[in-house]
């Protein structure tokens, strides 16, 4: 028989990121999101919790928890508030998972460990202003002299950018490739941010993740040492595509956490609230709503455990993450979006949380994939048209 109940562990840990939550987030979400307010305090307290290095191994500096831990942690912070699960998307899936199998020995001492302990914050900067889903119209390039590389470029939307410490980052070290748009040209490099030449911003416009830090940041001929490339010169595409299968686990999970969060608010305002004479829950019609939440959260949340478990034998799964991170984030718009629509008017208004999920969830339908791009890949799985050839580094399964 499939067993999908979490372990003990499993369970201490959704527990305790669950009384964290209650003690430290949930009173203080709605003043920090209305304030635009990312909260650094809370990093400290994220990485008492192993969050910040959580199936990152005890001798790199983590907390060695099993992949499904990982699931289980960004679906609880995303019950929270989507901010706090996109600091463990871009800290531990986008950047230390990605150092975990591609970094050397000496990447792995001077960047991995600290981040796993939570005393470096780090994040991925594939985005730029001209290029997103088409990830090779990147225009960052890398010259190489000497024993460095001069990065020049600015990357756009990047999660943290005003925050992070590290930065993992794509650029074109080979300019003929380049032209031709061969992804055989891109190479992955570890900036810092005390490094000269770089700044950063952060963007004031933005309506979702409000208590979440995004910005850009430039590289003015950044000297990057050659012990920061990452992998072999020419795999930095590759390297951003294998960061993305765990970027996208943290995003289906995270997104799972967020239907569960419209469910039970909106099954708590379908108690109170009465019309017609009756509570609004024993309406046909805002029944179905909340059925359609729990099947919702029910397939989304059995997505991404088959990705997670699949991570935890070291098995392929580019696949099932980006349908398990398709299907979820999807499926977390239509949530947020009727969570409103049973809160009626007061769902219009921040007195009550949906509105938060609402203007939350949209992200995750556009970054790590859109979904039309999700779409094209699964089309492209069944018509035979994509498949997955082992690459020179794969996720470790867990031991
Ligand atoms: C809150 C937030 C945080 C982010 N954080 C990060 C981060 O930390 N690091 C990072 O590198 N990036 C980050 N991003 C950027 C994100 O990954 C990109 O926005 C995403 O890849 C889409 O790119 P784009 O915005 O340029 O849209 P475009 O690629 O310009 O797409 C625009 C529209 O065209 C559609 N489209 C494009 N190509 C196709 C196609 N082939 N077939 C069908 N439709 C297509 C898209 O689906 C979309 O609807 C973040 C974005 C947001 C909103």
């Amino acid at each position: 028989m499939v067993n999908l109940d979490l372990t003990e562990e499993q369970q201490l840990l959704e527990q305790s990121v669950r009384e964290w939550g209650a003690r430290a987030v949930a009173p203080r979400i709605h003043d920090l999101d209305r304030a635009h307010q990312f909260d650094r305090a809370l990093l400290p307290q994220m990485a008492d919790l192993g969050l910040l290095g959580s199936c990152i191994p005890q001798k790199y500096g983590g907390a060695g928890m099993d992949y499904v831990s990982l699931g289980v942690a960004s679906e609880e912070l995303e019950y929270l508030d989507t901010s706090l699960r996109v600091i463990v998307s871009v800290h531990v899936g986008l950047n230390s998972l990605t150092l975990l199998s591609w970094g050397t020995e000496d990447q792995k001492s001077r960047y991995l460990i600290p981040q796993a302990q939570g005393k470096k914050i780090a994040t991925y900067g594939l985005t730029e202003p001209s290029a997103g889903s088409d990830a090779r119209g990147i225009q960052s390039v890398a010259i190489k002299k000497g024993d460095r590389y001069v990065l020049t470029g600015e990357k756009m939307w990047i999660s943290l950018a005003d925050v992070a410490d590290n930065f993992l980052v794509f650029a074109w070290s080979d300019l003929e490739k380049k032209k031709q748009r061969d992804p055989n040209g891109i190479s992955a490099f570890i900036i810092e941010r005390a490094f000269k030449g770089f700044s950063s911003g952060t963007l004031k416009e933005k309506w979702g993740i409000l208590a979440g830090n995004t910005g850009f940041f430039k590289m003015d001929e950044v000297e990057v040492p050659q012990d920061n490339l990452v992998g072999r010169e020419g795999e930095g595409f590759k390297i951003a595509m294998f960061a993305l299968d765990q970027g996208r686990y943290t995003v289906a999970a995270g997104a799972t956490g967020l239907i569960r969060a419209c469910r039970d608010a909106s099954v708590r305002y379908a108690k109170q609230r009465k019309a017609f004479g009756v509570e609004i829950g024993s309406h046909q019609l805002v029944k179905e709503m909340l059925a359609q939440m729990e099947s919702d959260y029910q397939a989304s949340r059995l997505l991404w455990m088959r990705a997670g478990s699949l991570k935890n034998v070291g098995r392929r799964n580019t696949k099932e993450t980006g349908l398990a991170k398709w299907f979820a984030t999807v499926a977390s718009e239509r949530a947020a979006s009727d969570a409103v629509q049973i809160h009626g008017a007061n769902g219009y208004s921040d007195e009550y949380p949906v509105g938060r999920f609402y203007r939350n969830c949209k992200g995750a339908v556009i970054y790590e994939g859109t979904r039309e791009i999700h779409k094209v890949m699964q089309a492209d799985y069944l018509l035979g048209y994509r498949t997955d050839r082992p690459t020179r580094c794969e996720l470790p399964p867990y031991a």
